[in-house]
């Protein structure tokens, strides 16, 4: 059976390169109960810097942005990775079988840890508690960014080294595949590195049409462009990357050709986008302000959730521990 998994931390506000790269695709990918399963990873979000009161709260408003999106109760499983307590208890399994040197060539982990005076062991072994939430559901597809195609083909070669070691005869794990959205990676309003949530270089997938012009009036465009009679290249702008998610095709066409005319400034094609945009979050926005006045309904999808998630993760430690000789 086709299982999908996927996660996203709650280190900040969901934003449109979350949502263009991988929850999209959640949203489509909705396949049932017992078949799709979507987590909001908290443990995952304590690599960073946090208050706990933050944490409280952030977790819960991921909830609510992940059920304005689209996800459905109905037809997948969504819950926090805290309160299944499996996701731990594989990652340290998965810690025995991975070599040190498979963690410290991550590309994510070297980005991460150059930008840290004192790196924490939790930022190195994060793909093993990745590859513990995936194989714990032996999930097959997973939706992700761009940025994670890397970790996961780190999970697959733990799933590979685990059977090797205690399921030679009968792989006990499959290999999980990335699925990706044609955005793969949005660049952040700085134009110098992925949009992130922790690098605040993002547009929300809440936020209003107001706020959301505030961030991109000055957003960086082509770095070529600097008057507005200078012919822009609207494959080399950011600005562009996100019409290609939000603009219908006639309009991206336009777009493009006021572009390389030097007929539309920047300012244009941004206000162009911002119109885009609002139809696609218009509805979105509406959904989180339904959801925000129902706060026990977020509460109990995530517990119910939990409940599901739960029973499919102990079967497979029941597995894990009886072929590691952890059983009598
Ligand atoms: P952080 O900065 O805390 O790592 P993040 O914005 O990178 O936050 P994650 O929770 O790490 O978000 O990732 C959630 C999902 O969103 C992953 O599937 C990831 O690949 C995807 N994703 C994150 N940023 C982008 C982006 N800029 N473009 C496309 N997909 C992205
Ligand atoms: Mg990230």
């Amino acid at each position: 059976m086709s299982r999908i998994f996927s996660g996203i931390q709650p280190s900040g506000d969901l934003h449109i390169g979350n949502y263009l790269g991988a929850v999209a695709n959640w949203v489509r990918m909705q396949e049932g109960r017992d078949a799709t399963y979507f987590c909001v990873v908290d443990l995952h979000a304590l690599t960073g810097t946090y208050e706990p009161a933050d944490l409280r709260r952030r977790r819960h408003e991921m909830a609510v942005s992940l059920l304005a999106a689209g996800l459905d109760p109905e037809r997948c499983t969504l819950f926090f990775q805290s309160a299944v307590p499996q996701h731990t208890e594989l990652a340290w399994i998965f810690n025995t079988v991975t070599p040190l040197g498979e963690l410290e060539r991550q590309t994510q982990y070297k980005d991460k840890s150059a930008r840290l005076e004192s790196v924490l062991t939790g930022v190195l072994t994060y793909p093993v508690l990745q590859a513990a939430d995936i194989l714990l559901y032996h999930a097959t597809r997973v939706p992700v960014g761009e940025d994670q195609v890397q970790h996961l083909e780190l999970s697959r070669e733990i799933a590979r080294r685990w059977n090797a070691r205690f399921a030679a005869e009968l792989p006990y794990f499959g290999e999980p595949q990335p699925l990706l959205t044609p955005v793969r990676r949005l660049m952040g309003l700085d134009g110098q590195a992925k949009m992130s949530k922790s690098l605040g270089n993002t547009i929300g997938l809440l936020e209003s049409r107001e706020q959301i012009w505030e961030k991109l009036r000055p957003a960086m465009t082509d770095p070529a462009r600097q008057r507005k009679t200078d012919r822009g290249t609207p494959e080399i702008c950011n600005i562009y990357a996100m019409h290609r998610a939000f603009s219908p095709e006639p309009v991206r066409q336009e777009v493009a050709a006021n572009c390389r005319s030097a007929a539309w400034g920047c300012i244009e094609c941004k206000q162009v986008l911002a119109a885009s945009m609002e139809e696609v979050l218009v509805p979105i926005r509406r959904r989180a302000a339904e959801i925000g006045a129902r706060p026990t309904y977020v509460t109990d999808v995530l517990a119910d959730g939990a409940l599901r998630a739960r029973t499919t993760a102990q079967e497979t430690m029941r597995q894990v521990y009886e072929r590691m000789g952890l059983t009598d």
